[in-house]
């Protein structure tokens, strides 16, 4: 059974985004940039799969420019035993994201697809359904616990006030929520052995797909500034007395 891995390469979650004073963007030059982190859990539940000898293989594959060629290295080095590279420049959508995830898993006769649940740059959340609505697999959206039992996936969601336990066909699109597992850090022995292990490089034009974005950016702007917080009281006692006798909240 082969699983297949997709990773973005995002700002990481740690640094403090800055928008460029054209608005036309986020400041990316000279900033961290790492494995969103959903697709990091991703990452870890493929490995975990494989390591139980549900998968025999972990293919991971990330869409961008030459710089995402590191990131995939990285993926490796978690666990991921090949890699595919999709070379594109300038921006991407979900749709055209998940046209060329198609393909590979067609090409790759892919049985279990897993995503994170939305990219933690643009947060669109669609492509792991959009990637379901074009191959025509069923598709299990923020999950938090998987079993792959004979050809059949076993998957916990949560939702509003409980968990919701969903069994789907392979294969099948499966997209992380936080809790599904706590991804391990690569090791030193497995960074070094990452450099040996295979990444395909293929040029996203190759594939004859229309993935051009059918939406235009007007304007990025940062997020109002919170204003300072102001003591209100200077002990508890007044806080108590505020409550009691101005607010009648206790008694
Ligand atoms: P989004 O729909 O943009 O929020 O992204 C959801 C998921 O799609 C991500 O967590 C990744 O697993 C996958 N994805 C999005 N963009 C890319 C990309 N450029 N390369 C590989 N995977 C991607």
């Amino acid at each position: 059974m082969k699983a297949l891995v997709a990773i973005k390469r995002v700002i990481d979650y740690n640094v403090k985004i800055r928008v460029k004073e054209d608005g036309s963007d986020v400041e990316k030059d000279n900033v961290k940039m790492s494995i969103n982190p959903f697709d990091e859990i991703a990452l870890e539940e493929a490995v975990r799969l494989k390591e139980k000898g549900v998968v025999n293989e972990v293919l991971v594959v990330s869409i961008g420019d030459n710089s995402v060629k590191e990131t995939i290295r990285a993926a490796l080095a978690i666990g991921g035993d090949r890699g595919i590279h999709i070379g594109t420049e300038g921006a991407l959508e979900p749709l055209g994201v998940a046209k060329i995830l198609a393909e590979i898993c067609k090409k790759e006769a892919i049985n279990i697809a897993l995503l994170g649940k939305q990219a933690i740059d643009d947060d669109f959340n669609q492509t792991g359904q959009k990637l379901a609505a074009i191959l025509n697999w069923p598709q299990v959206t923020f999950a938090s616990k998987v079993e792959i039992k004979d050809d059949k996936a076993i998957v916990t969601r949560e939702i509003d006030g409980g968990l919701e336990t969903l069994e789907a066909n392979l294969p099948v699109v499966i997209t992380s929520d936080l809790r599904l597992n706590e991804p391990r850090y690569a090791s030193l022995p497995n960074i070094m052995k990452a450099k040996k292990k295979e990444i395909i490089e293929m040029n996203a034009d190759e594939l004859n797909i229309d993935f051009k974005p059918r939406l235009k950016t007007i304007k990025i702007t940062s997020p109002k500034e919170r204003g300072g917080t102001v003591k209100m009281f200077s002990n508890a006692e007044d806080l108590v007395k505020t409550l009691r006798d101005k607010e009648g909240l206790i008694k």
